[in-house]
């Protein structure tokens, strides 16, 4: 059931046996299995998943390579909501354990709010990632293009920007070093900016030379471009320099705060799990872009899978086998 402000109340003091936070592909995926298991679940998004950026899911066994994520959100929350699932508009502000139970405080409604909480007995963390784009004064000059031509994932789009004339945003020395030897994998054009936003050593400048890299250190005044293409770039001395597309490398903000009582094992700001999704604490799975591991559709969709079936098995075992004779 859609849960909205007036009928939230009929599940105040239902214990669930699965909170899901986070309703991309991850947590949809988890919810799909769990109510096909017959369990109870809650999945409680806030929206804008990163999924819903992305405009053509190019690399997903069976599904057309233009399949846009709010497409396939779209199709998730309505097998979800088929399997008689619930499913919340909300913002998890904070998770906390007492005694076997998990309480998930949440924020309802962006505007005039109202706090509320759930219980459950297990949780399912897959609340994501976000990247950090170009800071630019007008942001909308920046989704304009965003998750277009414009990238965010090489491993996503990579291929997109094969022999293209290529902008690689930097956000520090660190992700030039990371990612800009493996763009040229793609292509050879690529012109870095830092924005003005760090310092280049000596060393990167001449390692730069070597491989034939332009580096532009003044700070962008916005995109140029129609129709979600972007085509370069002006900057704020007024030159204009033509790009193809472009990779953003700035980092990202991971969903996790709510998560801050609990003392999880973390790698920077991911979770670390073993193999079916178990993190540090024994009853929280951790799925998807969160958890340590390759940002991919495919992989939040299995991991939602392997956590869900676990913890089907651990509360079955509880339980015991079902006596249906009389
Ligand atoms: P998400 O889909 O981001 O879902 C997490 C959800 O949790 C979000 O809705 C978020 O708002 C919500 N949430 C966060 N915090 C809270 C909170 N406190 N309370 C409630 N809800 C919360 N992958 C591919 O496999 N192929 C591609 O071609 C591809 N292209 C991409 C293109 C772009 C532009 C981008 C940005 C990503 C692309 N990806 C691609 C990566 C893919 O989108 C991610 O790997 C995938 O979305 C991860 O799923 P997830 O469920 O972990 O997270
Ligand atoms: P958050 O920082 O997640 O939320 C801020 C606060 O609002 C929270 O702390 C909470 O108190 C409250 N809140 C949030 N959601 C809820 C809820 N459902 N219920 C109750 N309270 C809530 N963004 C755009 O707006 N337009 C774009 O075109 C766009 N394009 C993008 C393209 C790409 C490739 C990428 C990676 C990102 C894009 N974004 C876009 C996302 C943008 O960068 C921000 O991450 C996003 O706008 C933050 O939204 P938010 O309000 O959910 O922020
Ligand atoms: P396969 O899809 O079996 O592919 C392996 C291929 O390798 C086969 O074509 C085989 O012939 C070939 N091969 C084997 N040996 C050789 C050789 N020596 N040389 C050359 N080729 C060889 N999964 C779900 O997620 N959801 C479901 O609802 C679901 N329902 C199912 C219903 C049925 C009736 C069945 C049988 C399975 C179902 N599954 C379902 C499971 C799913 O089909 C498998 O998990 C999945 O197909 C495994 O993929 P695979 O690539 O490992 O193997």
């Amino acid at each position: 059931m859609k849960l909205n402000r007036t009928n939230l109340e009929q599940r105040l003091d239902h214990l669930y046996d699965v909170i899901v936070v986070g309703g991309g592909a991850g947590g949809l995926s988890a919810g799909i299995y769990l109510q096909r298991f017959r369990l109870s679940s809650l999945i409680i998004d806030k929206g804008k998943a990163r999924s819903s950026w992305m405009q053509s899911l190019h690399n997903y066994l069976g599904l057309p390579p233009d399949t846009s994520g709010r497409k396939l959100l779209q199709q998730g929350k309505k097998h979800y909501d088929s399997l008689a699932g619930d499913f919340l508009d909300g913002y998890v502000e904070e998770v906390t354990d007492a005694e076997n139970i998990f309480e998930i405080q949440v924020k309802v409604g962006r505007q005039n709010s109202r706090n509320v909480k759930f219980y459950s007995k297990y949780l399912i963390v897959a609340s994501g990632i976000i990247d950090h784009l170009l800071p630019l004064e007008d942001m909308q000059n920046v989704y304009d293009y965003a998750g277009y031509n414009l990238h965010v994932c090489m491993v996503c789009d990579g291929y997109e920007m094969t022999d293209k004339l290529c902008g690689f945003f930097a956000g520090s020395e660190a992700s030039i070093e990371e990612m800009v030897f493996n763009l040229s994998w793609f292509t050879p054009k690529i012109t870095i900016f830092t924005h003005g936003l760090f310092e280049v050593s000596g060393q990167m400048r001449s390692q730069l030379q070597e491989y034939g890299y332009r580096l532009v250190e003044t700070p962008i005044q916005k995109f140029l471009g129609e129709n979600h293409q972007m085509t370069g770039v002006e900057l704020v001395n007024g030159s204009v320099i033509e790009l193809e597309t472009g990779l953003i490398s700035m980092g990202a903000r991971y969903h996790n705060t709510y998560l801050q009582e609990l003392s999880l094992e973390m790698k920077g700001g991911n979770l670390v799990t073993d193999k079916l999704g178990r993190t540090s604490h024994p009853r929280i799975f951790a799925i998807g872009d969160l958890k340590v591991g390759l940002n991919q559709v495919v992989v939040a969709a299995g991991d939602g899978a392997l956590a869900a079936t676990q913890i089907w098995r651990e509360i079955r075992k509880d339980i015991g086998p079902r006596k249906w004779l009389m």
